[in-house]
């Protein structure tokens, strides 16, 4: 997708004016781009970190309408995000997947399951399908012997679905520069142009990637898109635009699949304050999340990306000890941690938990922002936002509301040579690149590291051909084995620089330097705290 020199030809190509520029490269800004490209227009996205650095790489990695929203009456979006999960589980089959869940409920709250019972029933009436039921006591302990939670009276299970988030990104940016869309990472906009009348009319932007000198352009485009989630009121106040968001940090704690072995996931109530959590397998680990609270300037002034606090950490493992005490987890057992920032519509409720999901599109002095909202519903912002500003190009594009989510992909017809299970994962991760990146293995590169599901050739396609600058990019966000391996990978540094290296052509001072940043970023921002 970004082959070498990639950076220098898209610099090259911003004197141009663009029908659409997007500011923000994670799942809202890929999900516009790639619309907007489909649909015949010259269309730039600028990302200040790296694509899906921002929350779009922290989710909770479901693909849900959102069972606990109906606790607070937010219909709307749960019946909107169940129509689009079944969307997706149809359109991006491998890479969103189905995911049964397990509310276990206990003998001293029996109205928990018919409350639980009429949810699951509601959810399913408003994805048009009919897939839930009960488990018995017995049936759940030997789903797993290790509950052992106060007395179950039993469990409720429904479905919902997983993802890749960073790799959903991707895949949508993938798609969108293959129909002529162009996206720039390291990329920060500055600032906002305003024409005669002050309406925004471009962007200022400049390169932040080691190398990229002192470049910087002013770009024109006839609509600037800011989709840049908990950070819109940051651009929106360069046109004296009042403060809308609420940030609300959520975190997560990374079990391994031997310390905490689930096969579904499990929706748990925390002790404390009965908010619902969820216990979710992927990828070879577990994950549990989420909290909910908001993250103050102070704390993200001082530290370089969101991450978890000692509170937080305290708090999961309470709800853990609650669910699950026959496992008994402790900090010792966590491999990592992951943090991230909500965009949220403030209407100033106590609670953060009860704000709202949904997502606003607001057009302010030509410029339109887009946030709030869910990975889930990204189809459906995007369509939104482009039909909002159709009026305002030249030509008269055509959206399709139709349109697949993703491009159908070409049959693979030569022999493969890993089995139809790991070769059904990668071509949801990788999409139409699946071919390319088999081919570029070397010998061993079929291999999976370590205890995760990923092979080691994905490392090599990823820093030959997806856009990495430095390696956290390619840690945290390509391959995921900063969160799937112990110590965010550290222990396989030598092989990983044997294959990566060479594809990005550092120097031996260059990978030391980025070794360095990487450890001391994963310990600050993916580890547990001290
Ligand atoms: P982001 O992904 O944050 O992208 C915005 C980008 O803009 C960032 O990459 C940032 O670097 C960039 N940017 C900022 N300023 C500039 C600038 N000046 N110039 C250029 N770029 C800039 N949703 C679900 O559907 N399922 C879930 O399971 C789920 N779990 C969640 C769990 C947590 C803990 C959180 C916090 C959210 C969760 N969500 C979930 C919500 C979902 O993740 C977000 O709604 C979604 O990822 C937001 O995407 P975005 O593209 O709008 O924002």
């Amino acid at each position: 997708m970004w082959q070498q020199g990639w950076r220098d030809q898209v610099w090259a190509q911003l004197e141009q004016p663009w029908d659409l520029i997007v500011i923000g490269g994670g799942i809202t800004g890929a999900g516009i781009l790639r619309a907007a490209a489909k649909a015949g227009l010259r269309a730039l996205l600028l990302e200040a970190q790296d694509f899906a650095f921002g929350t779009s790489s922290r989710s909770s990695k479901l693909v849900h309408g959102g069972i606990r929203y109906l606790r607070n009456f937010q219909l709307k979006v749960t019946s909107e995000s169940v129509r689009e999960r079944e969307r997706l589980l149809r359109e991006a089959p491998c890479l969103v997947e189905p995911l049964e869940f397990i509310i276990v409920t206990c003998r001293g709250d029996p109205a928990a399951r018919w409350k639980f019972g009429a949810g699951v029933v509601a959810y399913d009436l408003m994805g048009g399908k009919w897939a839930h039921g009960v488990y018995s006591p017995q049936q759940l302990c030997r789903i797993l012997p290790a509950l052992g939670a106060a007395q179950p009276l039993g469990a409720i299970w429904y479905y919902d679905a997983r993802v890749d988030d960073a790799r959903l990104v991707l895949r949508t940016l993938c798609e969108a520069t293959a129909a002529g869309g162009a996206a720039l990472n390291y990329a920060p906009v500055r600032h906002l142009l305003r024409n005669q009348r002050g309406e925004v009319c471009g962007v200022a932007v400049c390169d932040a990637a080691p190398g990229g000198g002192d470049r910087a352009r002013e770009v024109m485009a006839s609509v600037v898109v800011n989709a840049t989630g908990p950070w819109a009121d940051e651009v929106r106040a360069q046109i004296g635009a009042e403060a809308r968001l609420r940030k609300s940090r959520g975190s997560h704690l990374v079990f391994p699949r031997s310390k905490f072995p689930i096969q579904q996931s499990f929706t748990l109530l925390h002790p404390r304050d009965n908010r619902m959590m969820f216990a979710i397998p992927w990828e070879g680990v577990t994950l549990v999340g989420t909290t909910d609270l908001d993250h103050s300037p102070e704390l993200e002034a001082a530290q370089p990306e969101p991450a978890i606090q000692a509170g937080e950490v305290e708090y999961l493992l309470e709800a853990l000890g609650h669910s699950f005490p026959g496992l008994a987890l402790t900090t010792k057992d966590i491999q990592a941690t992951f943090a991230g920032l909500r965009p949220m519509v403030n209407t100033g409720k106590a609670d953060p938990s009860k704000e709202s999901r949904e997502h606003i599109i607001l057009c302010e002095n030509a410029l339109v922002t887009i946030t709030g909202g869910k990975l889930t519903t990204y189809r459906l912002m995007a369509q939104q936002t482009l039909k909002a500003v159709r009026r305002r190009f030249g030509m008269s594009p055509r959206f399709d509301p139709r349109q697949a989510t993703f491009d159908c992909l070409p049959e693979i017809c030569a022999p493969c040579p890993i089995e139809p299970g790991a070769l059904a994962r990668l071509r949801g991760r990788f999409g139409a690149e699946t071919m390319a990146l088999l081919n570029a293995c070397q010998p061993g590169e079929l291999e999976p590291i370590g205890e995760s599901p990923c092979l080691w050739g994905e490392l090599r396609w990823a820093a030959r051909a997806e856009g990495v600058v430095h390696l956290d990019d390619l840690l945290l966000r390509r391959v995921r084995l900063g969160l799937l391996v112990p110590e965010g990978g550290l222990g396989y540094m030598d092989r990983i620089r044997a294959i990566v290296q060479p594809e990005l052509g550092w120097e031996a001072a260059r990978w030391e330097q980025e070794l360095t940043d990487y450890a001391r970023r994963w310990k600050q921002c993916y580890a547990v705290p001290e």
